[in-house]
């Protein structure tokens, strides 16, 4: 065999092993040349410089949206063009092509010869796209992800200046429940349907995605706050029909950047976020806006994080106690301990504007392990003074569930203080009962065992019923004020306080009511067999030294 003949068919086995076709067009000689997979694939066996640029036969192997973008390899003229695009086999299959050609030009500048490989780079594209799509979008619902939605959005809120931009964050509520109760697969489909009214309703340069787990994100643009609700109600309403047989509910927070565009896009949802949250009390409302109350509500926040401690040291939250009143015999039968916080300059401040917020942080163990010992020395005073003895209730915040100490925090207390735990009442607020039930049953019953009186305070006011109640380990149920206020104006209400406290008794539970008012909330309570009533009626939260002045 020749050299020459040894080299061409080392070539063309090269060749044929990368599966690359190639081509060769000498202009001087007019011959061409295409390697045998150039046939194989598209059942062409010869081509022409016309071919390649206009030709008809040409053009049927390009996949006509791909045209111009193949026709790009032909305008230079000039060292080496490369596009990648599609091409249709002789079986109508579409497959990617990297076509790189290489212009050769003699001294006079004119192209003598083109060289060319056209190479099938379909797996690369695909997988790829692949990784792309599970780059941008959510694997469950297959709506674009935070990181698709946040770029989309800067860039919109960047180069679209004509428009007024809304972020708004919903969910689901109580999605927690639809896993629980009905399964997770079954969460799953809500979600897909969810994202499904998305696909239908946000459509570019809106866009939308999902955040995480239950909640969504969308930007639209908006000429007037009405178009912002009027969106929101269709997202709603559609969503609400559907084929589950249980409500789905979502609430909306909306943020408007309006002038200020350098916000982050997830600092925009956060907000948008944080209004949603204030209308989880609301059941009438389903959409709250971000304003200005909310900035300055932060700001309250890190300053009063920024002085606990040191309030906590100096001394500056203040025990408070309510009496608690046998309504038969009018006597003092217990006490609630309230914290206030004296406040060097903003004076007296309500629990309500440092509890929630101390709930968060977790300051809350601390401030209540605080009040229980004010409570242990007061009754510790009332004894060696001889005066009537009674259960001091005090608040446990959810946030000790999960404290192991809290068992023998109690227990150092009695004992510092010398007393036993029937001293103490503690009130566990009822929305505790529906988060936690394993650790807090255990807890309550470790509790109990150990002599402390438990009261479930608030209750009413959320899910529980007596039938819970006969599995938890509990003595007391005090009926939250919201309840007492609202039933009392209906007959239906009555009934239903009135066996409410009937059912109390049977389990042998006693019963208390809180919030009493007026001289008709204590008639009733008197006539339905409740024991015992705290409330605005008989006495307000008092400081000790007043508590001091009352007869007991
Ligand atoms: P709570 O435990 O339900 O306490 C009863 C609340 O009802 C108290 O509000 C009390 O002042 C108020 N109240 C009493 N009688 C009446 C009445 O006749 N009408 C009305 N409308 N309200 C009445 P307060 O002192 O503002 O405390 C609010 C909440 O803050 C408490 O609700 C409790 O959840 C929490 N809290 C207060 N102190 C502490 C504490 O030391 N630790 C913990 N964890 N929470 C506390
Ligand atoms: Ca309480
Ligand atoms: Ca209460």
């Amino acid at each position: 065999m020749e050299n020459h003949d040894f080299m061409e068919e080392m070539y063309l086995a090269a060749v044929r092993q990368l599966r690359t076709i190639v081509f060769e067009i000498d202009y001087k000689t007019g011959h061409t040349y295409c390697s045998p997979l150039f046939m194989e694939n598209f059942g062409i066996d010869s081509i022409t410089n016309e071919d390649f640029t206009a030709n008809e036969s040409t053009a049927g192997i390009v996949y006509p949206e791909d045209i111009e973008l193949y026709r790009t390899l032909f305008v230079s003229r000039r060292g080496e063009q490369t596009v990648t695009c599609r091409f249709i086999n002789n079986k109508g299959v579409v497959n990617w092509y990297k076509v790189t050609l290489q212009y050769i030009c003699g001294e006079d500048g004119n192209v003598d010869r083109i060289i060319g490989t056209m190479k099938d780079v379909s797996d690369e594209i695909r997988s790829n796209a692949e990784l792309r799509y599970h780059r941008d979008y959510d694997y469950l619902t297959g709506t674009p992800n935070f990181q698709r939605f946040n770029e989309q959005v800067t860039h919109h809120l960047q180069w679209d200046n004509g428009h007024n931009h809304a972020m708004i964050v919903f969910d689901i509520e109580k999605f927690k429940v639809i896993n629980d109760l009905f399964g997770m697969r079954v969460g799953d489909l809500v979600l897909i349907h969810l994202a499904d009214v998305l696909k239908e309703l946000v459509l570019p340069p809106n866009a939308y995605c999902r955040m995480h787990s239950d909640v969504f994100c969308i930007c639209i643009t908006y000429e007037t706050k009405g178009d912002i609700i009027r969106f929101i109600e269709r997202v709603k309403k559609r969503i609400e029909s559907n084929k589950f047989e249980f409500e789905i509910k979502t609430s909306y927070g909306v943020y408007l950047p309006e002038d200020e565009s350098g916000l982050e896009v997830n600092l925009m949802c956060d907000r948008a976020a944080l209004a949603k949250k204030k209308i989880k009390d609301n059941a009438m409302q389903f959409c709250a806006f971000y304003d200005e109350e909310y900035r300055t509500e932060i700001l309250k926040n890190n300053r009063i994080e920024a002085e606990m401690e040191q309030a906590l040291k100096d001394r500056q939250f203040v025990m408070y106690l309510q009496p608690k009143f046998d309504l038969e015999s009018g006597e003092i039968v217990g006490a609630e301990v309230l914290a206030r916080w004296n406040h060097p300059t903003r004076g007296m401040v309500q629990p309500n504007d440092f509890i929630p917020l101390f709930e968060r942080n977790g300051f809350i163990m601390r401030l209540d392990e605080y009040m229980w010992e004010e409570a242990c020395k007061a009754i510790q005073s009332w004894r060696t003074e001889g005066r009537k003895e009674f259960p001091v209730s005090v608040n446990v915040s959810r946030y000790h569930i999960f404290n192991r100490k809290i068992e023998s925090i109690l227990e150092n207390l009695l004992q510092k203080y010398e007393l036993t735990p029937g001293a103490l009442s503690l009130e566990i607020t009822e929305t505790m009962f529906f988060d936690n039930s394993d650790e807090l049953y255990g807890l309550l019953k470790r509790l109990q065992e150990m002599g402390f009186r438990l009261e479930v305070d608030d209750f009413g006011s959320g899910y529980s019923s007596l039938n819970m109640l006969r599995n938890v380990p509990v003595d007391v149920i005090k009926i939250d004020k919201g309840f007492l206020d609202d039933t009392l104006n209906s007959e239906k209400g009555k009934v239903v306080i009135r066996h409410t406290i009937a059912m109390a008794k049977e389990l042998q539970l006693q019963i208390i009511a809180e919030g009493v008012e007026t001289t008709e909330h204590v008639n009733f309570l008197k006539g339905s067999n409740c024991d015992v009533a705290q409330g605005f009626y008989f006495a307000r939260p008092m400081p000790l030294e007043e508590f001091n002045q009352l007869k007991f």
